[in-house]
């Protein structure tokens, strides 16, 4: 089970946020065009989706957008202008340079990041100029927000350009509510390890309490590139940081559904559609509306519909493609040359196929109102939206909803985030040509019965999920984030509980400790026979022991903690209790439970059929139990083969009545009424102590922190949900703590 949802018992915290902390959404651009005109500035709110969704956030209370206005200013008189305008508008500007336009938004964003995440490597640029600007440029941002922010507001930052910004927050504001959405795809780990800085981008990333993406396949590359790279690892959404959790979930933005519909019903569209229509006559329309990008995959696209003009000559005159490119980017030289590419092929194609009264493809390279937009939508027989890669793609969504008679084809690209919602479109594959040439022709001759049929369900299902849908879900999940976190270290081993520690282990006149070994009075190694005591907490455990009767009790086999523990004056308990060893006593170790090992070999032989499966994994055989570890496998193979091997495992455990336990990187199978808490029991029987404290740091633990006497104190390591009285970061905390009780 993971660990968050170890107890079914959750009790209902809040988190204690002051009334009066605020919302601040961040992002690279703030929703707004900045014109200056005869020596002032115009402010033109921008109407995209994001500023929409969000709008009702930003625009109330003392919430407020923090983010580039899109121009650059030096000029301190015109600062202070546009200052005084966008806090009217509930907004504060981060002002750039130019050399941060290049470097941070055209340089380290665009031509690093961009094609990075859209699995376009060739277009990639290393250069640390950029890399230094894109740190510099997210520390101005931190600061411009650290002016506006309290402690305890939420802070919701906006996409790949501010990708270090939630860990800068962090460090200032440590208690602040961070979330972090991803507006474009992650890609595979594969691509995020080319990245010189990948490191530090996901460390940037990590400082927030959520992450969100669109798709399920965002979300679980993102898992594996932070398990991989940074080390810190993950379970089922749930990123476990040195003192808290994060979470990673999937949140598929949506559009503002009834305005795309009301507006293709509105008589203004209906008009200029009537109006198009007579200029274009009664043929079929197929409708591309994009970005000027490599991403959207638009010199394919023409390829396609020369191939379609090539294959059905009977279309020829009878089917158009609107084709709208909004300019973008246009100074970064692949997108110069992409242009051009455009520019060429659909005057190749228009100079080949058309006569006096048809034109194959209307290339129009500039944006349209809104108005025109909706005409567009609302007259398209078939929209092709074929991106090679697109993190979500609103335009088919738009398509969808302006359809009010609920005619129409929607041709979808597997490669759009959007696709895993729109499963009623015809979905292609769009690197596979002759497959678009036949979704585009399924298209035009679709029934208007299917097409209803399928525009209706894609329709239920925007309408459900819209943009505002989309801000609550996410609103909603970073309270539980949150909340989830308090519950987590409600019971932290603050100065408070640490006094009260120190002040009943003073009074004591018989205190004992129960002390797990790996992960909770030193760290994991590759190697377990490498994670030998070292120096100072040999040193530790002598003080400790000089104090009180102190006890190891531990998994590891009797023979390696008799060694590493030799001359101290201390009580061992090997093997989960199946071996004791007294203090001061002479003779060596004492068997403690009576050991069954009859049902070994046929455990191993399966064991070992994984061993062989899986390079890097070995078996240890303890007395009463078979180990098998999977710590130094290829990340992610380990826990596929641990999982088919728990299954398997778990099957004949029922034969033998056997236990099989997942353990940290290790699988251990063994027979379940020996165990550490039986152990520790039987170490009490008999003796009075007046302190008690046991520390460990997983499942094992939990038997040990179950048999202790009601006063006793128990600790567990890591933050997870546990039968122990409280919870302590990590090992390194864990010394401290027993080196005060030495002083
Ligand atoms: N759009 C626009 N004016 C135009 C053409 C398109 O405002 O002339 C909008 C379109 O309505 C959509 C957005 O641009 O909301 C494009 O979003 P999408 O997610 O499809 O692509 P992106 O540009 O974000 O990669």
């Amino acid at each position: 089970m993971p660990f968050w949802m170890e107890n079914e018992f959750h009790p209902c915290f809040s988190t204690t946020k002051s009334p009066m902390a605020k919302t601040i959404i961040v992002s690279n651009r703030l929703p707004i065009s900045l014109r200056h005109r005869n020596g002032k500035f115009e402010f033109k709110p921008s109407a995209g989706g994001l500023a929409t969704g969000l709008d009702s956030i930003y625009k109330s209370g003392e919430n407020i957008w923090i983010g580039w206005p899109g121009n650059t200013v030096d000029d301190a008189e015109q600062r202070a202008e546009i200052i005084i305008e966008l806090h009217a508008l509930k907004m504060a500007p981060v002002f750039l340079s130019k050399e941060d336009v290049e470097q941070f938004y055209e340089g380290f964003s665009n031509e690093t990041l961009w094609p990075a995440f859209h699995y376009f490597t060739q277009y990639m640029i290393y250069n640390p100029d950029h890399w230094d600007a894109y740190v510099r440029v997210n520390q101005k941002f931190c600061e411009a927000i650290v002016k506006k922010a309290d402690p305890d507001d939420t802070i919701w930052i906006h996409d790949y350009q501010l990708m270090l910004l939630p860990q800068m927050l962090r460090e200032i504001l440590p208690e602040a509510t961070i979330a972090f959405f991803q507006h474009i795809p992650f890609p595979s780990y594969e691509i995020i390890r080319m990245i010189p800085w990948r490191k530090e981008i996901l460390e940037g990333v990590c400082g927030a309490d959520l992450i969100g993406f669109h798709t399920y396949d965002d979300m679980r590359h993102f898992l594996s590139a932070v398990g991989r790279i940074t080390g810190m690892s993950g379970q089922s959404g749930y990123i476990q940081a040195e003192n808290r959790i994060i979470n990673v979930d999937s949140f598929p933005m949506g559009i503002d559904y009834h305005k795309f519909a009301k507006q293709a019903k509105s008589r203004k569209t209906q008009n200029i559609v009537k109006d198009f229509r007579q200029k274009v006559g009664d043929q079929k329309l197929l409708l591309t509306i994009d970005r000027l990008d490599y991403s959207k995959g638009i010199p394919q696209r023409i390829h396609v519909f020369d191939q379609l003009l090539q294959q059905h000559k009977e279309l020829r005159g009878k089917v158009s493609m609107i084709m709208v490119v909004v300019p973008s980017r246009d100074r970064v030289q692949s997108y110069k040359e992409l242009k051009e590419e455009i520019d060429l092929l659909v005057g190749r194609i228009n100079s080949e196929y058309s006569t006096l009264d048809w034109v194959p493809v209307h290339y129009f390279y500039r944006s349209f109102p809104f108005e025109e937009l909706s005409a567009f939508y609302s007259m398209s027989d078939v929209a092709l939206v074929t991106p090679l890669r697109d993190g979500m793609n609103l335009v088919c969504k738009e398509f969808v909803a302006s359809k009010t008679n609920q005619t129409g084809v929607l041709i979808l690209s597997e490669m759009a985030g959007a696709s895993k919602e729109l499963q009623d479109a015809i979905l292609v594959n769009p690197n596979d040509r002759q497959g678009v040439v036949d979704a585009i022709y399924e298209g035009l001759s679709m029934k208007e019965s299917e097409q209803k049929l399928r525009i209706k369900a894609m329709q239920e299902s925007l309408k459900k999920y819209d943009v505002f849908q989309w801000v609550k879900v996410f609103m909603d999940r970073v309270e539980h984030v949150k909340e989830k976190q308090a519950e987590l270290t409600s019971k932290d081993v603050d100065a408070k509980v640490l006094n009260e520690i120190q002040s009943s282990f003073k009074k004591a006149t018989n205190p004992i400790f129960f002390l797990d070994y790996d992960g909770t009075l030193t760290g994991f190694t590759a190697n377990p026979q490498d994670a030998v005591p070292d120096a100072e907490l040999k040193k530790l455990v002598k003080d400790l022991s000089s104090k009180a009767q102190v006890v190891i009790i531990s998994g590891r086999d009797k023979d390696t903690l008799g060694k590493w523990f030799k001359g101290q004056n201390i009580d061992m308990i090997a093997e989960h209790g199946v071996w004791v060893h007294r203090k001061g006593q002479k003779t060596d170790w004492e068997l403690y439970a009576e050991i069954d090992d009859t049902w070994k070999d046929d455990i191993r032989n399966v064991m070992e059929y994984y061993v062989l499966r899986t390079p890097g994994a070995f078996i240890e055989e303890k007395h009463h139990s078979l180990v098998w570890h999977y710590r130094k496998v290829e990340s992610g193979l380990g826990d596929l083969r641990m999982r088919e091997l728990f299954s398997h495992l778990k099957y004949m455990a029922r034969g033998h009545n056997l236990q099989v336990l997942e353990g940290n990187m290790v699988l251990e199978i063994k027979r379940p009424d020996i165990n550490k808490g039986r152990a520790a029991t039987s170490l009490m029987k008999g003796h009075e102590f007046d302190f008690v404290l046991a520390i460990g740091d997983d499942w094992t633990d939990e038997d040990t922190f179950k048999a202790m006497p009601k006063n006793a104190y128990s600790i567990r390591v890591g933050y997870a949900y546990t039968q122990a009285n409280y919870n302590i970061k990590s090992f390194k905390q864990v010394r401290q703590l027993l080196h005060k009780l030495t002083q």
